[in-house]
């Protein structure tokens, strides 16, 4: 659906996205997720067509979009991280009047209101002035209006910041029946807990560049192999100690009493292959974990923000 070749862009002598590369398949929910100032919102204004890029290309579709190719903007959908709306509108109102610039009229125009309000579940709050709903009723009915134009790929630009733990669930829900229609989205935050809970696949930026890309259950294991590995053992010996200290997938070796605490770079099958090993050499070991960690800690770790 989505296939950015070697994107850059520059803002003066600032290179703000360098080189980007990204696939995405349809039907995909996939999750941008990058510290403040890595170029999130460059880049979707980028494919949305609202900015033109400097370098590379930007195929939604198979089909090359830009600022001036507007037949390809109709596929897509673009929520901005603002929500500007004008005064004294109505909710009922404020989707009455975009659904008539897009071209729908009388009975037509009603039903694509009503039926887009229902989805977000807004319908029951049709008649309240726009200005006084929250700011996570305000993303949902900003959302109800992007899906006006039915796009086949959605942007969402931080859709979920500064939502409360309520309102970041009625988007995921609104999301997930979204994808079951097939539409592909992609969703920005600098949260990645916020993301790997809805998303299937992740890209992570940082400084404008993809630091990395892929399914969800492999970034969630990156994060697993950054958690700190403890060995508690009955005894040690400096045979262990040693053996440990010149493992190669073994670093950050620390020692307290019987207790030992390391990095340690392997899946499952390496840890089990080194428990069993140290086992077969005569360790008696009573605790054998990672420690618990966090994917902000994973996040920290990969990308140095501004
Ligand atoms: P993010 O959405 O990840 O927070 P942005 O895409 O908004 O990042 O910004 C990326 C970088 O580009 C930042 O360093 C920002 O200051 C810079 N930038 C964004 N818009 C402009 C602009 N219009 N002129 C100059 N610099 C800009």
């Amino acid at each position: 659906m989505l296939e950015l070749q070697d994107l850059c862009k520059k803002y003066g002598r600032h290179t703000v996205l360098d080189n980007m590369n990204l696939h995405i398949e349809k039907g995909q929910l996939f999750g941008l997720v990058g510290p403040n100032g890595a170029g999130k919102t460059t880049l979707i204004k980028i494919i949305a067509g609202l900015l033109e890029l400097d370098y590379g290309s930007v195929l939604v579709d198979g089909k090359q979009t830009s600022t001036k190719e507007r037949r390809s903007h109709t596929k897509i959908g673009y929520m901005p991280d603002y929500f500007g709306v004008y005064q004294n509108l109505k909710v009922y109102e404020y989707m009455d009047f975009y659904t008539q610039m897009y071209g729908y009229k009388g009975k037509e125009a009603k039903n694509k209101v009503e039926e887009n309000l229902e989805l977000v579940n807004l319908l029951s709050r049709k008649d309240e002035y726009v200005d006084d709903l929250s700011r996570g009723i305000k993303q949902r009915l900003c959302l109800a209006r992007c899906l006006l134009s039915e796009p086949e790929l959605l942007l969402l630009d931080e859709p979920t910041s500064g939502l409360d733990p309520r309102g970041r669930n009625d988007i995921r829900n609104i999301l997930n029946i979204l994808q079951g229609k097939g539409m592909t989205i992609i969703i920005s935050s600098h949260i990645l807990q916020d993301l790997s809970q809805m998303c299937s696949h992740i890209g992570i930026v940082d400084n404008g560049k993809m630091v990395t890309q892929g399914p969800v259950e492999d970034i969630l294991q990156m994060e697993e192999q950054s958690k700190p590995l403890r060995i508690r053992f009955t005894e040690v010996n400096s045979s262990l100690l040693k053996y440990l200290g010149s493992h190669v997938l073994i670093s950050n070796l620390t020692i307290d009493g019987t207790q030992t605490t390391m990095r340690f770079e392997g899946d499952s099958m390496e840890e089990a292959k080194l428990l069993t090993t140290l086992i077969q050499n005569g360790a008696r070991i009573c605790y054998f974990a990672r420690e618990e960690g966090n994917l902000e800690k994973l996040f920290l770790r990969i990308t140095k923000g501004e």
